[in-house]
C-alpha cells in the first residue's frame, strides 16, 4: 500500500508531491503533531506518519530549486521544518 499523508487522512499525494516522515527532534516533532492533529493528538502516534510537501512553505525545503529544475527527485526538508500550510478544498480542482 502506498504511504499517504497524514493530515486530515487525506491521501491526496501525487506525483508533485513528496511525502516527509515525522522528525525524532523532539521540539519540531511536537510542532508536526499539533499540525496534524491540532487538539486532538493521538495518545498512540503511528510509526509511519507522513506530511505530504504541500503543507510546507517553500522556505521549508533545502533544495526546492533543485527539484523545480529536474535535478532533484525527493525534496530535501531542513531539520527544524514544520508545517504549516492547509491548501484549502477549492484548491484541489488543478487539472
Ligand atoms: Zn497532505
Amino acid at each position: 500500500m502506498a504511504n499517504a499523508c497524514s493530515v486530515f487522512g487525506r491521501g491526496e499525494a501525487n506525483r508533485d508531491t513528496s511525502l516527509h516522515l515525522l522528525p525524532k527532534d523532539h521540539n519540531t516533532r511536537e510542532k508536526w503533531l499539533q499540525f496534524i492533529w491540532s487538539d486532538n493528538v493521538l495518545e498512540n502516534i503511528p510509526a509511519k506518519t507522513w506530511v505530504c510537501s504541500k503543507h510546507f512553505e517553500d522556505s521549508c525545503f533545502l533544495n526546492l530549486e533543485q527539484k523545480r529544475m529536474g535535478f532533484a527527485t525527493k525534496l530535501i526538508l531542513k531539520h527544524d521544518a514544520f508545517p504549516s500550510v492547509l491548501p484549502g478544498v477549492a484548491t484541489a480542482v488543478d487539472s
